[in-house]
């Protein structure tokens, strides 16, 4: 970067208008943190850009003087790729002012959308028109198309209807030297070469920055049946998930696992929320059918739950009568990391291994944690369908704050190396940024590393664009900024 900072912000506010740039600390605050309140560098400025070719010219800008760049979405990611840089100043390019429906298209089920609508709001308008947009999380109020795009995110709704991977059509991307790669196309089959796009799902704002997207929706469900079942043991809970498949021919669209601790967790976070059962039971299964047609949906939960009570997989259960009653079930999930937020700092990760090896996943990481911090609460949970956990630990709550880095970095190698031993993934959903990535670099393959290096350089030879993300800054890199 050669340009001073007042030259650059000078040039960016040609551009956009001064709506369209901040650099006023004051203004930049929001920028600068994450959900979870992390923080690392201050921005060198934030733009605001209403549309592609306002992204494109910013973009253009930034790399012919050499300007880092970081795109932000909802800032609800969790493994810190979003924030600004302390090592090199960067300009956050936030796409909050992308909001556009461009167009939705009911019979060939698509959607196309500004990268920087809201989850949420692009829920509502599938439903408007009698279609659905499954990818369902509990910051689907904040994050944005584009975030849910570079994270390739998932939540609970993965079994059934994949991950954000297998939810996007077409897309818009401006490339890291700002030129737009326009494959908006509404196509449900398509295989011509390489797939340009899906290097795109997860690539965490390394290769460029998404501005749209095509969706691929589903018929609406027009009936659903949720359920909290009370389980006594996680093996329990792995083999009615078997049994659910079955019996109700495939039409289950969640299943996520809730020990009694997060039950708790959930309600300091919602203290309006109830226990909906009498008695407290180990382990719970929030679980959902979802059907449209003449399907007999609350007969085989019914069925379903008879045959669990009576070989004991099932202890006790309640089944929603209300729209109103399954969003309180729901609740809790969400609650549940919002409730350890609540409790301080600790320990998330969000690992998956096969889906018949999670219980002993589970057994060994708590025994691993218990070695080395006995005080410390393990807390598993996760989408049991996809194999996905969060193996989280909250720590004694006398910890000093400055231990608590070296203790999680124990903490969660010793994780990690239990789900080596199952040939697991350290990141099943969240994704690399900057927080995971020694773990996942020290386990590349050379070859592995080749080829990602490789897709970097093809697309970013300056490393101008997320850089230090996934992959870690090259000594090249370093020196220019
Ligand atoms: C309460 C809570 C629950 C969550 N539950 C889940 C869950 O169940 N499943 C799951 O997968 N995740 C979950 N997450 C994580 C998070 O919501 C997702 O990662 C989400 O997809 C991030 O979207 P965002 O718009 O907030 O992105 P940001 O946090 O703003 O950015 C995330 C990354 O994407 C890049 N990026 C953002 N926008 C663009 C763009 N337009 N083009 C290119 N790169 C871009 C950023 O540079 C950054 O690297 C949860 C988070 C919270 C806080």
């Amino acid at each position: 970067m050669n340009d001073s900072k007042s030259e650059i912000i000078e040039c960016l506010t040609t551009m956009l208008g001064a709506n369209g740039v901040l650099d006023e600390p004051v203004d930049c605050e929001r920028y600068r943190r994450d959900w979870a309140r992390h923080e690392l560098g201050a921005p060198l400025a934030v733009v605001r850009p209403k549309n592609t070719q306002e992204v494109a010219q910013v973009v253009g800008f930034c790399h012919e003087h050499r300007v880092h760049m970081v795109p932000q979405g909802g800032h609800t990611g969790l493994v810190k790729g979003a924030l600004p840089d302390s090592r090199h100043p960067e300009v956050v390019i936030s796409l909050e002012r992308m909001t556009r429906i461009r167009n939705i298209d009911p019979p060939n089920f698509s959607m196309a959308v500004d990268s920087g609508c809201i989850l949420e709001e692009v829920k509502r308008v599938a439903e408007e028109h009698d279609c659905f947009f499954p990818l369902s999380l509990g910051a689907q109020g904040s994050c944005q198309i584009g975030g849910n795009i570079a994270t390739n995110a998932g939540g609970v709704n993965v079994l059934r209807y994949g991950m954000m991977r297998e939810l996007v059509l077409g897309m818009e991307v401006v490339l890291p030297n700002g030129e737009i790669w326009d494959s908006m196309q509404a196509l449900h089959k398509d295989n011509r070469g390489y797939n340009l796009q899906q290097l795109f799902l997860g690539s965490e704002g390394t290769l460029g920055i998404v501005t749209g997207a095509v969706l691929k929706l589903s018929p609406r469900p027009e009936q659903s049946q949720t359920a909290l079942l009370a389980l006594p043991s996680i093996e329990a809970a792995v083999q009615l998930y078997a049994q659910a498949r079955r019996a109700c021919s495939d039409l289950l669209s969640a299943f996520e696992l809730i020990p009694r601790q997060c039950l708790e967790i959930a309600f300091e976070a919602a203290p309006q929320l109830s226990d909906p059962l009498d008695s407290a039971y180990p382990y719970y299964v929030l679980m959902e059918l979802g059907a449209s047609g003449p399907v007999d949906l609350p007969g085989m939960l019914e069925r379903l739950l008879e045959a669990g009570l009576e070989d004991e997989t099932v202890l006790d259960g309640v089944l929603a009568s209300s729209v109103t009653q399954a969003d309180q079930l729901w609740l809790i999930r969400e609650s549940m990391v919002e409730g350890q937020l609540l409790r301080g700092e600790h320990l998330r990760t969000d690992v998956a291994v096969p889906i018949s090896a999670i219980a002993e996943c589970v057994e060994r990481a708590s025994a691993a944690v218990t070695t080395y911090s006995p005080e410390s609460l393990v807390i598993a949970y996760g989408h049991i369908g996809d194999g996905n956990l969060h193996i989280n630990v909250l720590p004694p709550t006398q910890t000093p704050a400055e231990a608590l880095p070296a203790l999680f970095e124990q903490l969660e190698s010793a994780i990690l190396t239990v789900v080596d031993g199952f040939d697991g993934s350290i990141s099943a959903e969240h994704g690399i940024g900057r927080s995971k990535q020694a773990a996942y670099l020290g386990r590349l393959s050379a070859t592995e590393r080749r080829l990602l290096a490789g897709i970097k350089a093809v697309f970013d030879p300056d490393e101008l664009m997320g850089a230090g993300r996934i992959l870690p800054l090259t000594e090249r890199s370093s020196s220019s900024s």
